[in-house]
């Protein structure tokens, strides 16, 4: 079996659903699981549907029913006007996210979260599937949440890996194509769990592990993995090959086109990973496997945008210690910052945050209480792998004012306030 992943860019609109089509007689479809996320920035959309109906419910339905609408010009533009068949499928995902909101007024964000934005993934593929079998592309729709066995932490749930093989090989038995969502799973208790912002690809994998497939490939909008974001850096290059310890390290530094949980498991049995472009199916893209850390080696650019700086002292002109490292790692984990990189000196403690869940007021009130603190929003992390002289003479000279730098044996980091 081979495990396909089309993501939200690729089936954005109904000429991407035709490509992606062209793209499968290309490579061929037989023994192919294919999974595939939310078109276009639908996830996105959906999240403003959750947000109305704790912030503004009477605008809820309205919201949702843009959603619907983008969904039936797609399906108008892809079938003949008489093919009822797929409106009324898709039709029900809406109905049936409709009379859930009606009915669960008391329930929590992050539950109502997943039961909303996991119809994006379950109507593209109701579309995609259909628009195959029109197309005279025998295949099977799978519904995720039968296979992907997780937890009940919504939003970003933990995998159940035996309950998944067990579902999931039971499932896949005895059929050639197979379409399934991205980023959903269910939880014991039945109810649709999501694995996190961009999961797709990690879901993609997961699949890939417990069917032991040949081989995973990522279909993406660029020709590979490149050694920075083309979004960002001019003159990028494409990386042929990469080790999964170095995709790894990528994925991790904020390398955001393969999502990080992706690579452990394809690494543990050894799985490789393609990353193609949609576009140019026939051309090469990145192998990531066992073997050489990076070909061509060059340095690899990562950005994160949206930091914040801390640079913490003692009130009292004590060092920083032992003691109060601990009690600001405490402090960090309790507000759910994600540390991205930190520095010590005598008289100083810097760190580079993420405040992912909006916690940074509440966390600057109780690091205040022990210690002087200065802060930085709005700062930006780039980290350079594999770093020359050239490299960072080429970082110095782009970006705004480093506010810190650091410098490890492969990679170098800057902490940098952007000028307008
Ligand atoms: P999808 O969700 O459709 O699978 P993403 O948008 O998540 O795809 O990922 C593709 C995007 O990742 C590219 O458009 C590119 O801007 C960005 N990107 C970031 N870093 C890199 C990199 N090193 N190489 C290639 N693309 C990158
Ligand atoms: N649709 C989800 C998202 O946009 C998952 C994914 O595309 O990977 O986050
Ligand atoms: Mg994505």
């Amino acid at each position: 079996m081979k495990v396909f992943k089309f993501g939200g860019a690729s089936v954005k609109d109904a000429a991407g659903v035709k490509n992606v089509v062209n793209v499968l007689q290309h490579t061929g479809f037989q023994d192919t699981l294919i999974v595939v996320s939310a078109m276009g920035k639908t996830t996105n959309a959906l999240e403003q549907v959750v947000h109305s109906f704790f912030e503004n419910k009477d605008k809820f339905p309205h919201d949702l029913q843009m959603v619907r609408e983008n969904h039936q010009r797609i399906i108008g533009d892809l079938f003949h006007s008489e093919s009822n068949e797929i409106t009324n499928k898709v039709d029900a995902f809406f109905d049936g996210i409709l009379d859930f909101l009606n009915a669960n007024d008391a329930e929590e964000y992050s539950v109502v979260y997943d039961q909303v934005v996991s119809v994006g993934e379950l109507v593209s593929t109701t579309i995609i599937s259909d628009y195959m079998q029109y197309q005279g592309m025998e295949n099977h729709w799978l519904d995720a949440r039968e296979c992907i066995k997780t937890d009940a932490y919504f939003r970003d749930a933990n995998l159940y890996w035996t309950e998944t093989e067990a579902a999931v090989q039971a499932a896949v038995a005895g059929k050639s194509t197979l379409i399934s969502q991205g980023f959903i799973g269910s939880a014991p208790n039945g109810m649709t769990t999501t694995l996190g912002r961009e999961g797709s690809d990690y879901s993609a994998a997961i699949f890939a592990y417990v069917l032991e497939a040949e081989s995973v490939t990522i279909w993406k909008d660029v020709p590979g993995v490149l050694n920075g974001d083309p979004r960002k850096f001019s003159d990028t290059v494409l990386l042929h090959q990469i080790s999964y310890r170095e995709a790894i390290e990528l994925a991790f530094y904020g390398a955001s086109v393969i999502h990080p949980k992706t690579l452990q498991p394809l690494q543990r049995k050894e799985i490789p990973l393609y990353v193609k472009s949609f576009e140019n199916p026939e051309d090469p893209g990145t192998a990531v496997s066992k073997g050489k850390s990076l070909d061509p080696l060059v340095p690899c650019y990562i950005v994160k945008n949206d930091q914040t700086l801390l640079k913490l002292s003692s009130k009292d002109f004590s060092f920083i210690v032992e003691e109060n490292i601990s009690e600001i790692f405490a402090l960090l984990h309790h507000f759910q910052m994600r540390v991205e990189m930190i520095q010590n000196s005598a008289i100083s403690f810097s760190i580079c945050i993420y405040n992912k869940y909006n916690k940074l007021a509440p966390l600057l009130e109780a690091l205040k209480t022990k210690f002087k603190v200065q802060v930085e929003e709005g700062v930006s992390l780039y980290t350079i792998r594999h770093f020359d002289k050239p490299a960072i003479n080429f970082i110095k000279n782009k970006v705004g004012i480093i506010l810190l730098e650091q410098r490890t044996l492969h990679m170098a980091q800057f902490v940098v306030k952007e000028q307008d």
